[in-house]
C-alpha cells in the first residue's frame, strides 16, 4: 500500500487518483479550485441549465479503452457535433466541405472546383489546408487560398495570435478540408456526451473509499522539492506525487512563466429555445470573439430559455487569469524542456496533463495518458 498524493482533479488527475484507489493505494486528490473536473467541470445556472464555465466540452474518441473506462462513471448520450461558420453573411459547415463550396461559391465554379478536387484528392476524402495550399493545380490553390482566408487565417490570429503555418500542421489537421459532405466535426468512433454531465461523471470517478479529496487549497503551498527529493510541510514524502498543474509553477519560474492562452467567456441567457442553427458557431472574418457556444444544444436539456457563450482568446498573465491553452510551437517545447531537466531529477514525481505536460491535448487524450502513466508506474 503506498501513499500517493494526485495534484489536480481534473480528468487527468481524477483518472490515475481512481486507478491508484482501485489497486488499494491512498490516494489525496488535492486541486486549488473549489471544484472537481478542472476545465470539463459543469453546474446548473440559476434557470437549471446545465453550463460549462470554462468553456464548451464535447467527448468524442476511438480509443475504445478511454471509452470503456469513463462508461463505467457515466451514462452517455448520443451526440455528433456539428460546428457553422459564419462566412460572407451565410452559415456554411466547419470543417469546410462540398456545401460549403456551394454556399459560398456560382454554381459552375463550385461544380468545376468540386470535379478537380475529386479528381486529384478523390471523393470521400479530407486533406490539411496547409498541403491544399501548396498544391500542385493552380485552381486547386486558389480554392485553398479562400477557404485558409476565411476559415482559418483570422480565426488563428484571435485564437493564438499566430499564423497557421506558425503552428503547424497538428494544430491544423484538427479541422481540415473534406471532399465530400461530411458535416460532423469529429469522425470518432465514439461520440457521445455524459447524460448527467461531466461534473458528475467526475465525482464518480473519484468517489472511491481509498480517495481523499482536498479542494481549495494550492498543492505548492505544502508540497517543496530539494535534491531529488519531496517533501510535504517540510517533512520527506516517500510516497508518489502525480502533479497535473503547470511545470513553471512547480518550479518557482526559476526559467520564467510558460506561455499560455487564456480564455475570457461571456454567458448570456436568452429567452427563446434556440439562438443559433448549430451548437457552436465560429466567427472566422469578423468579430472579436472566436465562437459562440449554445449549451442547451450539446448538454441534452431541452428548454424553453438557453444560455450562449461568447469565447475571447486572450494573452496568460500569471496571477491575473487561467492557463488554458499550451502554445504548440518549438520555442516553448525548449522552454518546457529546461524545466523538464529539472523534473527528472525526482524519481517519485510524475508529469501528467495538459498544462504539467504542456501539451495541446482533448479529454480522451487526457485520459488515455493516465491509463498508460499507471501502467507505467505499476510495472516499474
Ligand atoms: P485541467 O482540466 O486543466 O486540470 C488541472 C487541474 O489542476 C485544475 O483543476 C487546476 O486547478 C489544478 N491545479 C493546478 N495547479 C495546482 C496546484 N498547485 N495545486 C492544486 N491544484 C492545482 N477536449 C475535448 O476532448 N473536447 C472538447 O470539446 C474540448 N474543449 C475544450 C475547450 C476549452 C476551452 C479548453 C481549454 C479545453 C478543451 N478540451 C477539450 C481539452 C480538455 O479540457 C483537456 O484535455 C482536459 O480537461 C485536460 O485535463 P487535465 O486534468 O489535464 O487538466
Ligand atoms: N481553426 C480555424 N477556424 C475554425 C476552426 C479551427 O482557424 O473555424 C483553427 C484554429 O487555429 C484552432 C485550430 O484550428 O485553434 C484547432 O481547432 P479546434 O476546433 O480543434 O480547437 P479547440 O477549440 O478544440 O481547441
Amino acid at each position: 500500500m503506498e501513499k500517493i498524493i494526485v495534484v489536480g482533479a481534473g480528468l487527468s488527475g481524477a483518472t490515475i487518483a481512481r486507478l491508484f484507489a482501485e489497486k488499494g493505494d491512498f490516494v489525496t486528490v488535492i486541486d486549488k479550485r473549489n471544484t472537481i473536473g478542472g476545465n470539463v467541470y459543469d453546474e446548473k445556472d440559476k434557470n437549471g441549465i446545465l453550463v460549462q464555465p470554462y468553456g464548451p466540452h464535447i467527448f468524442h474518441t476511438n480509443e475504445k479503452e478511454v471509452y470503456e473506462f469513463l462508461s463505467q462513471y457515466t451514462e452517455w448520450f448520443k451526440y455528433e457535433h456539428k460546428v457553422l461558420a459564419y462566412i460572407k453573411g451565410k452559415y456554411v459547415p466547419v470543417p469546410f466541405n462540398l456545401t460549403s463550396l456551394k454556399t459560398l461559391f456560382p454554381e459552375d465554379k463550385a461544380e468545376r472546383i468540386k470535379k478537380v478536387l475529386s479528381d486529384e484528392i478523390g471523393y470521400g476524402k479530407k486533406t490539411p489546408i496547409l498541403s491544399l495550399k501548396k498544391h500542385e493545380k493552380a485552381e486547386i490553390r486558389a480554392f485553398a487560398d479562400f477557404v485558409y482566408k476565411n476559415v482559418f487565417e483570422y480565426y488563428t490570429k484571435k485564437q493564438w495570435n499566430l499564423k497557421p503555418e506558425e503552428l503547424g500542421e497538428t494544430v491544423m489537421n484538427r479541422v481540415p478540408v473534406y471532399v465530400s459532405r461530411e458535416d460532423r466535426y469529429f469522425t470518432d468512433e465514439y461520440q457521445y456526451q455524459p447524460r448527467e454531465g461531466f461534473t458528475h461523471m467526475v465525482e464518480n470517478i473519484l468517489r472511491h473509499p481509498n480517495v481523499t479529496l482536498k479542494l481549495g487549497q494550492d498543492a505548492m503551498q505544502d508540497i517543496t522539492l530539494a535534491d531529488g527529493k519531496i517533501y510535504l510541510n517540510g517533512v520527506e514524502f516517500d510516497g508518489k506525487v502525480i502533479y497535473t498543474g503547470c511545470i513553471d509553477e512547480l518550479f518557482d519560474y526559476k526559467y520564467g512563466v510558460l506561455p499560455y492562452r487564456s480564455l475570457k467567456f461571456k454567458f448570456k441567457t436568452k429567452k427563446t429555445s434556440s439562438y443559433q442553427p448549430s451548437a457552436v458557431v465560429n466567427y472566422t472574418t469578423n468579430k472579436p470573439f472566436t465562437r459562440i457556444s449554445e449549451f442547451t444544444k450539446f448538454t441534452c436539456q431541452p428548454q424553453e430559455k438557453t444560455v450562449i457563450c461568447k469565447e475571447y482568446s486572450k494573452k496568460f498573465k500569471k496571477g491575473k487569469n487561467i492557463p488554458y491553452y499550451p502554445i504548440p510551437i518549438q520555442k516553448n517545447y525548449d522552454h518546457y524542456d529546461k524545466y523538464l531537466s529539472e523534473a527528472v531529477k525526482y524519481p517519485n514525481l510524475y508529469l501528467l496533463g495538459r498544462l504539467a505536460n504542456y501539451k495541446y491535448i482533448n479529454m480522451d487524450v487526457a485520459v488515455k495518458n493516465a491509463i498508460e502513466l499507471f501502467n507505467k508506474i505499476t510495472n516499474e
